[in-house]
């Protein structure tokens, strides 16, 4: 950490860059906002750039915070000191605004992600922290920030949703210290539960019927798949869909040990998530697609169609999973 600490304590740093990954999640969103309000506080300027629609409900963060998402185009003339991604394992997760990082003095990365590039000039990787959301709080204690209950409500959200409510088994003892922490400064813990987890819309929820229509287990039932074609996304006449969670859901089906979800994401592209229930490295099989992740969640893009995809992935998995 010292060495991430030390640029952004130079003199010369004035104006920080703060890049979330695309299809942002709730940790990649509440450690920005935490960034963010530490950069505030140690009076430099920081700017937090996104093009992407942020999900539903996720969007309660940026209500009343003072915090605000630019775009790429509103930020063109601004010249950064400092950028800094935060959550991204790859370049390629920010895709869109690396012309605004590599623009920058110096460049940084926070991460988590075991399978992270190191594609900074100072990365401060640490994949034993169940959420990039500890680092930032290990960062505000470092430079004595007071936890305001904006901070504790994007850290904790940044926690609790990257450890799935603190049941995965990233979620470590220090998780609860942290958690325990942000929740004594007392922001609306209710407000941000409910916005995380009680809200999901009828459409999502017609979604996930459609979605689990589609499930094919393989392997005596140990590895579930499911797709989201884009003939589906048409007939739902969806304004906005947001799938966050929808991987989760099918994972919680008993015997399902792998579940393998694959949506389409515009021009031509599908983005595959996994998700493992035991000690299975799905980093491994995602990078073999040139993506990446964690152990347990893992994912990558492609410009395959569905089937294609799904049946390269079942020869990967059929080295480990067997018909029984
Ligand atoms: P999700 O399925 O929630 O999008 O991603 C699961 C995990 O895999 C996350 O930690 C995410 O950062 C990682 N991941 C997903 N897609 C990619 C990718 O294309 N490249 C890399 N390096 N990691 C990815
Ligand atoms: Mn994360």
């Amino acid at each position: 950490m010292q060495a991430i600490k030390g640029l952004i304590e130079e003199e010369s740093v004035e104006r920080v860059l703060i890049l979330p990954h695309n299809i942002p999640d709730g940790d990649t969103l509440g450690s920005c906002i935490g960034f963010y309000h530490l950069i505030k506080h140690l009076g430099k300027t920081p700017y937090m750039v996104l093009n992407d629609h942020v999900p539903s409900n996720l969007a309660f963060l940026f209500e009343d915070c003072g915090v605000k998402c630019l775009t790429s185009e509103s930020v063109a003339e601004v010249s950064f000191d400092l950028a800094v991604a935060i959550d991204c394992g790859e370049k390629k997760l920010f895709e869109d605004r690396i012309g605004l990082f590599e623009r920058a003095v110096k460049t940084a990365s926070i991460d988590h992600h075991p399978t992270n590039t190191r594609f900074a000039e100072v990365n401060w990787i640490d994949s034993e922290a169940a959420a990039t959301g500890e680092l930032i709080f290990d960062l505000c204690e470092a430079f004595s920030c007071p936890l305001t209950p904006a901070i504790g409500e994007a850290l904790y959200t940044a926690i609790v949703t990257d450890t799935g409510s603190f049941r995965y088994s990233n979620t470590r003892p220090k998780t609860f210290d942290i958690a325990k922490t942000l929740m004594k400064t007392d922001f609306d813990f209710n407000r941000v539960n409910v916005a995380l987890f009680q809200n999901k819309s009828l459409e999502k929820l017609r979604l996930l019927n459609r979605v689990f229509d589609t499930l094919q287990l393989h392997f005596s039932n140990r590895v579930a798949v499911v797709t989201l074609s884009q003939e589906m996304m048409a007939s739902l006449a969806l304004s906005e869909y947001d799938t966050d969670g929808i991987v989760e859901f099918v994972r919680d089906i008993s015997g399902v040990e792998v579940v393998v979800f694959i949506r389409y994401i515009g021009n031509g592209a599908h983005k595959v998530s996994m998700r493992a229930k035991y000690d299975f490295d799905l980093s491994v099989v995602a990078s073999r697609f040139h993506g990446g992740g964690h152990k347990k969640a893992a994912g990558f893009k492609s410009d395959w169609p569905i089937e294609q995809i799904e049946k390269a992935l079942l020869e990967a998995l059929g080295e480990a999973f067997h018909d029984v």
